[in-house]
């Protein structure tokens, strides 16, 4: 595999989905854990939502037949026949020439089909005026209008979120079939790095990679079950792999995935291969900006995937690669990927056969509330642009540029 030979990431994409069997390995867990998790199976209604028929209003349920005419001039008189408490069934049926009181959210009687809200009546000793003529099935919600019986409710390969919680409760869904988190086993690899811990002498910098490589993978839905740092040596290298191949599911490594002459990755994956014509490593290059020296290969079919050391370049891959491997991976059918409509406050050129990602910082313009964006310069190695930026912002190769005042997608962090 000659490096350089760089492949398009969506190219790389689809190898990987080729190569890389579905992960669909299952566990069950309660509702109240299941934010960030992926359904692994469709999920039903067993029951009807709701359940009996409810009042959206505070008032009185009525026969419909019996208020016509009534208006603020010339009401009608109703019979009251008392009221239902929350959470009490609505008892007898109503009959002709009656109304019941019933709150917000209480159960309907029998032989009622319309609500009318109690600003629309008044209690007139022992009947109730109305002044209004409601609809037929006014500010009722029927058995199953919510959710009918059976219904499927959410896909599978759904990604739970909060705004998922109440369906899901309300239908009594106290237990869910999840696809198991991936176990990912992450290594930085240079001779220069330190622990975050540690104070770094001349020459050496503190590993901030593992701190990003475990960020992004926790969020999506993975578990990272293998973190170190390695010394650029080829055999240590080997056996770290090898372990992680037995541990894991997904093996991680950033550094040395160029084509220094202390850049082992990729000799160190392709020597988990018996035969030399048929190398571990299927990608080595990726056509973006920052971003190239990445490596996918695998081993005994699992995913490796070394990532550039330089921390933002490092932090893009994972964002344009990484991060949509494993979402199909894991078979989330929902799209995660933030994104809003903003205008460029900077001039940038495309750059030859790459796509060009650029760290941009989003701000509300004070007419409109559009988004601004400004560049977040950084040099190479720097950390600084990565912190500061909220989004980025991508240059296709096959564009000219970004000119000021472009539309432009922002990608945010
Ligand atoms: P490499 O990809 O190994 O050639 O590293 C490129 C640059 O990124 C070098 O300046 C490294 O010191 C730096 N670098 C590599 N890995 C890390 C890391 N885990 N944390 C911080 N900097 C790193
Ligand atoms: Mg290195």
């Amino acid at each position: 595999m000659a490096y350089l030979n760089v492949v398009k990431v969506a190219d790389a994409l689809s190898q990987m989905k080729e190569k890389f069997p579905t992960y669909h390995a299952v566990e069950h867990i309660a509702l109240a854990n299941a934010v960030g998790r992926i359904l692994a199976a469709p999920l039903y209604a067993y029951e009807n939502l709701p359940a009996f028929r409810r009042s959206m209003v505070d008032g009185y349920a009525v026969k419909a037949s019996d208020t016509q005419g009534a208006s603020e001039q010339s009401p009608i008189l109703l019979r009251y026949l008392g009221e239902v408490d929350m959470g009490d069934q609505a008892g007898e049926a109503l009959t002709t020439g009656t109304a019941l009181y019933v709150p917000t959210g209480g159960e309907i009687p029998e032989g009622a089909d319309a609500m009318i809200m109690i600003e629309h009546t008044e209690r007139m000793g022992p009947d109730v005026a109305v002044f209004t003529t409601p609809r037929f099935g006014e500010h009722i919600v029927d058995i199953g209008e919510d959710v009918k019986a059976d219904e499927s409710v959410l896909s599978k390969g759904t990604c739970i979120k909060a705004h998922h919680m109440g369906l899901l409760a309300s239908l009594g869904h106290h237990e869910l079939a999840v696809i198991k988190k991936p176990r990912v086993a992450i290594f930085s690899t240079g001779d220069e790095l330190v622990e975050v811990f540690e104070t770094p002498t001349g020459g050496q910098v503190r590993d901030c990679n593992r701190p990003i490589i475990q960020s992004v993978l926790e969020a999506c839905g993975c578990e990272v079950v293998l973190s170190e740092h390695l010394s650029d040596h080829y055999e240590k290298l080997h056996e770290a792999i090898k372990t992680a191949v037995a541990k894991a599911d997904l093996v991680i490594l950033s550094g040395g995935s160029s084509a220094g002459h202390k850049d082992m990755t990729q000799a160190v994956i392709d020597g988990f291969s018996e035969e030399e014509q048929h190398p571990n490593v299927f990608i080595h290059g990726l056509a973006i900006k920052p971003g190239k020296p990445t490596i996918v290969g695998a081993i005994d079919q699992k995913a490796i995937i070394g990532l550039p050391g330089h921390p933002a370049a490092c932090f893009i891959t994972l964002k344009a690669l990484v991060e949509p491997f494993v979402r199909g991976w894991m078979g989330t059918v929902d799209a995660h990927i933030k994104t809003v409509p903003c205008v460029a406050n900077f001039q940038l050129y495309a750059a030859s056969g790459r796509d060009v990602y650029q760290l941009v910082k989003l701000r509300t313009s004070d007419e409109t509330g559009t988004f601004i964006a400004d560049i977040v310069y950084g040099k190479s190695g720097m950390v600084s642009a990565l912190a500061q930026a909220n989004a980025y912002v991508v240059v296709p190769m096959a564009h000219e540029g970004v000119l000021k005042g472009d539309a432009l997608t922002a990608y945010l962090l």
